[in-house]
């Protein structure tokens, strides 16, 4: 069966950056599964999806702009130091639960001082380039439920 859209996908990969080190990769788990044309993977990969059909295994290299995006200066936010009262020590790398106008994220401390710190909203990816290394698994048509939700339910997909 043929991908493309609403079809659910079953996956292994492999995710490397320009280094070759690997970020991520479903080797030794559960296949990931999505639906195709849903926006549920980055969207350059996406594209490389259409039309490839269970078995098909193909690699392929994506710039930063097709996959986590550049890196936006705009998602840098100076706060105040006095909003971290009382948590744990700032470091540099230090993760943060932050509540943006779209919801829950996670901010990553880019720099301090005494008085401020430097909150980086950008993806840990962004500025990437992404090479995938892709094997299909398996590729089904969706039940009226998934379409209804848009999303994968039962292994590697939601669950509830
Ligand atoms: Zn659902």
């Amino acid at each position: 069966m043929k991908i493309e859209k609403d079809k659910i996908v079953l996956m292994h990969y492999t995710l490397t950056d320009n280094e070759g080190d690997i970020i991520g990769s479903t080797e030794g788990d559960v296949p990931m599964a999505y639906m195709q044309g849903k926006g549920n993977i980055i969207p350059g990969l996406e594209v490389e999806m259409e039309g490839k059909n269970a078995g098909d295994k193909f690699k392929v290299k994506l710039p930063a702009e097709n996959a986590y995006g550049k890196h936006n200066p705009e998602l840098l936010h100076v706060v105040d130091r006095s909003v971290f009262q009382g948590e744990e020590e700032i470091t540099i790398g230090l993760r943060v639960n932050v509540q943006t106008p779209n919801g829950d994220s996670i901010a990553v401390v880019s720099a301090f001082d005494d008085k401020t710190i430097t909150l980086n909203l950008n993806h840990p990816l962004a500025d990437k380039d992404l090479t995938f290394d892709v094997e299909i698994v398996e590729v089904r048509d969706p039940t009226e439920v998934e379409i209804e939700h848009g999303h994968v339910h039962g292994p590697g997909g939601h669950h509830h």
